[in-house]
């Protein structure tokens, strides 16, 4: 099942052989053409943490739905590139990509229905001040707005919140173009059981090129940052800790006993705020506004100290127009149910002497369970570990089975868009809605022209 790398973890090791090749030839030929589509200025086709070298640099960029449509019709094989944000090759194409970056206006506020439409192509970080400047907002984010509406909610892209959904539940519909090239639309209200099933849809259904959001009006929040919360009090208190705030984050790693930082982000409105007291669980509030990984400057951080500002420069941990995280890293992140949350917490803790040597930081957040058939939450609250790492390969391909391994006892379930080497045999026993994912897939698709080698191999098991 999992050793470590295998031959079940063949394309990780293909992305090991291509991060090697970014490396030491940096100088391989490019054709041309696809030079000028390329997004890195003259390097090859990367993804954002450059660990990843696509296997392909030829690149389309479509302007219009037309030009999708005549896209996905000309080619056999295609895969729709966001902003480039996963960590492993869910987004890979040995063939040609697809990139909707061009199309990326909001088309209408609706605000009797309380939605928004948006093209396919549309970051948060466009969308957001937007909504905000006529009056409404999200109900969460995840911790950078840089990332591709359509691509967050493919893989289920999560904030924090045990109130809250993963980012996809405030999809209410979506218009994607399926592989004959017809477009389809789908809606929360009409489509019942074939919507939840395509909303978190790993890129395998067709081309999203409109998506609808559900909004609510605007609102402040505050966010405040406490130091050093032992975990004698995270164990005996995990409940209320998690409900003290709109959103709350853990940071450690996992020294000392401790969650290094509490981010605790709550909403500035009557009987929803946080009413900070110099302690909290026994750690003790931030003088000064933090990185979650403390010794980095805060400068790419939305601003902390119980300063109000609007929900979309609060809920994220880093602000746009600045690098988000740490840059030079990779990540991993595991589900479990909320129920085993402190057991899984603890388990990982074990493995301090192990994790500590590779690890930049590791963060805690709940999420509330949903009903979207491949979302990690699919009928159950959650509570994720996530691991930012340093950028060293070898040794984090060899840890995550050791992690897994723990982790297996709570059901664990990786996250779609960063590092696992979780088999796939597993993540059809995690994902009890698989085979009908499959079926609703090869209903779109059935030559499988949006297929690529991670969903051949991690959701159609070939
Ligand atoms: C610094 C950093 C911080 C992060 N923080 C978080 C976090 O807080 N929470 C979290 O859950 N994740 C987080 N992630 C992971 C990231 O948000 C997700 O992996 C997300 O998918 C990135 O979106 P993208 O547009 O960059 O996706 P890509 O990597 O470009 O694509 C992902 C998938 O979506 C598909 N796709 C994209 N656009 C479309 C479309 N229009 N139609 C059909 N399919 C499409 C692609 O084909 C692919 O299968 C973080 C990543 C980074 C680098």
């Amino acid at each position: 099942m999992r050793s470590g790398v295998n031959s079940d973890t063949a394309w990780i090791l293909a992305m090991n052989k291509r991060t090697f090749i970014k490396l030491f030839a940096a100088a391989m030929a490019i054709p041309a053409f696809s030079r000028v589509l390329a997004w890195a200025g003259g390097e090859r086709l990367k993804n954002w943490a450059g660990n990843l070298e696509y296997s392909t640099d030829r690149l389309y960029t479509a302007t219009s739905l037309e030009q999708v449509q005549d896209y996905v019709k000309k080619e056999n094989k295609l895969k729709v590139l966001g902003t480039r944000h996963c960590f492993n090759n869910i987004a890979d194409s040995k063939d040609r990509f697809l990139s909707l970056k061009a199309m990326d206006e909001v088309i209408a506020i609706d605000a009797a229905t309380h939605t928004v439409t948006a093209e396919g192509g549309i970051t948060y970080g466009q969308l957001c001040p937007y909504l905000d400047s006529k009056g409404f907002a999200l109900h969460n984010l995840a911790s950078l707005p840089h990332i591709s509406v359509a691509g967050a909610c493919s893989t289920a892209t999560h904030g924090s919140g045990e109130k809250n959904g993963n980012l996809a539940t405030a999809v209410s519909g979506l218009e994607m173009i399926t592989a004959s090239g017809e477009v389809v639309k789908l809606s929360r209200e009409h489509d019942g059981e074939t919507f939840r099933g395509a909303v978190v849809g790993l890129g395998a259904l067709g081309v999203i090129t409109k998506i609808t959001l559900d909004i609510q009006p605007r609102f402040l929040m505050r966010q405040y940052v406490y130091e050093n919360l032992p975990l004698s009090e995270l164990k005996d208190h995990f409940d209320a800790i998690e409900s003290s705030a709109y959103s709350v984050s853990l940071f450690t790693d996992w020294q000392k006993q401790r969650m290094n930082e509490v981010w605790l982000k709550s909403r500035v409105e009557e009987g929803q705020a946080f009413h900070a007291t110099p302690e909290f669980f026994g750690a003790k509030l931030a003088t000064r506004n933090l990185h979650p990984i403390a010794e980095l400057s805060a400068e790419n951080c939305t601003e902390q100290m119980g300063v109000p500002g609007p929900w979309y420069e609060r809920l994220p941990h880093f602000r746009m127009g600045f690098t988000p995280s740490a840059g030079k890293e990779l990540q991993s992140e595991y589900f479990v149910p909320r129920q085993h949350a402190v057991e899984a917490i603890l388990a990982v803790e074990r493995l301090r002497e192990q994790v500590s040597p590779h690890l930049l930081i590791t963060e805690i957040r709940a999420i509330a369970a949903d009903p979207l058939w491949m979302s990690p939450c699919y009928e159950q609250p959650c509570v994720t570990i996530h691991f930012t790492w340093k950028q060293d390969w070898p040794a984090v391909s060899k840890l995550l089975p050791v992690i897994e391994k723990e982790l297996a006892p709570f059901q664990a379930r990786p996250h779609w868009g960063k590092l696992f080497t979780t088999s796939p045999a597993e993540l059809k026993g995690i994902y009890k809605k698989m085979p009908e994912f499959v079926e609703l897939s090869t209903k779109y698709d059935p030559q499988g022209k949006f297929r690529n080698e991670y969903l051949d191999r991690n959701v159609f098991g070939n």
